[in-house]
């Protein structure tokens, strides 16, 4: 499980980050943290430059960076760029039917932007305002997003798949009263009625000043006395618009978790700090190289949207491409086709997407040629080693690194990670801490546990881009994060840390098992039953047993075209058996279609926990569930433990 992948030479001609240079740095951080990020912090063009880094203290909990540096993100993600950049692209974006192609230079962008800046003024919007987004993957995601920062509101993404319920309680959450919408989005060859949405969560509800609806589509909507259709010719003349200066403190956004784990936190991050956050990781992390274009899958809806489709990117000067769609429309073949005609250089997606393309074989992949490929990514869950290696050997021919990295809607960047110039990897695990990052494990009694151990991740130090409260409710934000181990930032997550100092995140602590004393990661069992040629992907809970404390109770899905049988669930446990042990040794095995995952693709273990303790009642909070449906066929599919 520990076999490492070596840094290639290409890999690490060019890279911004050698090995020795990654030593250095990561020091640096650590011994002068406040010379680091002053450093970093360069990075920004700030109208006034801060004289205060680091203010913070987790316990009290009061977290501050650079309080008296003054700027603009938008700014630095468009403005700053005209001089050297108005020609260059800095956005692509290609829709949900393969070919259909926008895109938009920085002097481009910065037109589009001033005039919706110059709507939203018109409209009412102040600084300080909350505005929520409720958009398809279209450009105009990202230039409301910008004209946001660029008055100094705050914005609130809503994913474009959530239902009317879920809008309208996050617009209530944050008690917005403008939200930004388009009539229509595209997702699959299917139209998802975003106007329509909004219309059903505004009814009765929270009272809103004003919707702007983006014509998209031009599919028929109705209309209400607070609609205003946003006509970017209507601000051509307009003029320009200059960007508010804003504290390093002030919000910048707020976005809800995904809701794994419970009820969606209103996740609140700054401006300073996250500008710097995100420049400085994008720049290492993906070790962005003039020119590259670079394509990150996700949804703007969430974290890694705002960090690596719009922020990180464009404050590096860089091109980004986003895609309206889904991985599997018009066929398995969508992604690496568009990696051949837009010539992408980095890719970042997530577990999930990996794990259905891998699924289907490795044709659809072979059919393309992807020699523009330099580096791949991949966030949101643990990866399995399995899933991994066919990202490697398949998608990458072997020749692409991988970055894997950890990270949270809290953390507002990447947190865990090899650097591709810098390090070997290790598949199926994120790899060492980002410059700054302070990783500690400690046991369910808060007893740090050094060397090569498992245990309970946190977190010691602040960093630059770390969430600063949950709006509206300061309490949860230091109940939730701060209480569980005094002083320390508590991610929730478990994790090993192996004798290279590499770390494994094991999955959720509330889903690290505990069979007869020995505890177990679900992401170790998981990997086990994926490494079973047949398995396409599993997701692993415990349940009350009486001897053994714990039992494992495992769901899996096959790969396409693949049947369960008795000789197949033997087969099963006897391979998890050899892979890691008699005591993980699965007790329960359900087979199922598909497994529940939130929409951002996650697997939601605290549902199939409920339904593996047969509390089918009590499944809690399922509004960010994909597939509610999929609910009954597996309480109606559970094996008696
Ligand atoms: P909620 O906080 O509402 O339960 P969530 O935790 O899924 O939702 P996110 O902030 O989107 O919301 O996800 C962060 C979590 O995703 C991490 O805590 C971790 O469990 C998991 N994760 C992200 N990237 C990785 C990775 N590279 N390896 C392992 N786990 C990862
Ligand atoms: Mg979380």
């Amino acid at each position: 499980m520990n076999d490492k992948v070596a840094l290639s030479p290409e890999a690490q001609a060019g890279s911004h980050c050698p090995p020795a240079k990654y030593e250095t740095l990561y020091r640096h951080s650590l011994e002068d943290s406040d010379g680091f990020w002053r450093d970093q912090a360069r990075r920004i063009d700030w109208v006034r430059e801060p004289s205060v880094i680091g203010n913070w203290s987790f316990d009290p909990v009061d977290i501050k960076w650079y309080e008296d540096g003054v700027l603009n993100l938008c700014y630095n993600c468009v403005d700053r760029h005209l001089p050297a950049r108005a020609d260059q692209k800095a956005l692509i974006w290609e829709g949900d039917e393969p070919g259909v192609v926008r895109s938009l230079t920085y002097a481009e962008l910065h037109g589009q932007v001033v005039r919706m800046a110059h709507c939203l003024k018109a409209a009412g919007v102040s600084r300080g305002d909350r505005v929520t987004l409720y958009l398809p993957m279209i450009l105009e995601a990202a230039v409301a997003m910008l004209a946001c920062a660029r008055i100094g509101a705050v914005h609130s993404v809503v994913f474009g798949g959530f239902s009317p319920d879920a809008l309208r309680g996050r617009i209530e959450d944050c008690e917005s009263r403008f939200v930004i919408t388009a009539d229509g989005g595209m997702r699959g060859g299917k139209l998802v009625p975003l106007k329509a949405n909004v219309d059903a969560a505004l009814e009765d509800g929270p009272r809103v000043d004003a919707v702007l609806v983006i014509r998209h589509l031009g599919n028929e909507v109705a209309s209400t006395g607070r609609d205003i259709w946003y006509d970017p010719e209507a601000w051509a003349d307009a003029g320009e618009l200059p960007c508010e200066p804003m504290g390093a403190e002030d919000p910048l956004f707020i976005l809800y978790t995904s809701g794994s784990t419970g009820k969606p936190k209103g996740v609140l991050h700054t401006t300073g700090g996250y500008a710097v956050w995100t420049a400085a990781t994008f720049h290492f992390v993906f070790d962005y190289r003039e020119g590259e274009i670079f394509w990150c899958t996700a949804d703007v809806g969430w974290v890694t949207g705002h960090s690596y489709i719009v922020y990180g990117p464009l404050a590096n000067g860089a091109t980004t491409l986003m895609y309206e769609g889904v991985p599997n429309h018009p066929d398995f073949g969508r992604f690496w086709d568009m990696i051949d005609r837009h010539q992408v250089n980095i890719f970042y997606t997530a577990p999930t997407a990996i794990r259905a393309l891998m699924r289907e074989g490795d044709d659809p992949v072979k059919a393309h040629n992807r020699a523009s490929l330099r580096l791949l990514g991949s966030v949101g869950e643990p990866i399995n080693p399995e899933a991994w290696r066919w990202y490697h050997q398949v998608v990458g021919d072997g020749r692409c690194p991988i970055v894997d990295t950890w990270w949270q809607t809290e953390t507002g960047g990447i947190m865990i990670t090899t650097l591709p110039g810098a390090h070997d990897m290790k598949p199926g695990s994120a790899g060492l801490p980002f410059f700054g990052v302070v990783p500690e494990l400690v046991d369910a009694e808060g007893v740090v546990l050094p060397g090569a151990a498992s245990g309970n991740l946190c977190i010691t130090r602040s960093w630059p881009g770390q969430m600063r409260t949950v709006y509206g409710d300061h309490e949860r934000f230091v109940q939730t994060y701060f209480s569980t181990y005094k002083g320390k930032y508590f991610t929730g997550d478990g994790c090993r840390r192996d004798e290279d100092g590499f770390y494994w995140i094991t999955g959720r602590v509330d889903d690290v098992l505990n069979v007869s004393g020995h505890r177990l990661g679900t992401a170790e069992v998981e990997s086990a039953l994926v490494s079973h040629p047949l398995v396409a992907e599993a997701a692993v809970v415990g349940y009350p047993h009486d001897i053994k404390g714990q039992g494992i109770y495992c769901y899996v899905t096959l790969l396409a075209g693949e049947e369960p049988s008795n000789g197949l669930e033997q087969a099963l446990r006897q391979h998890v058996r050899k892979e890691i042990g008699p005591i993980a040794t699965p007790d329960h095995l359900q087979f199922t279609p598909a497994l529940p995952k939130t929409r951002s693709g996650k697997i939601m273990r605290r549902i199939l926990r409920k339904i593996a303790h047969n509390e089918h009642d009590a499944l809690g909070d399922t509004s960010t569930l994909a597939d509610p449906s999929l609910v009954d066929s597996l309480i109606e599919g559970r094996r008696n433990p």
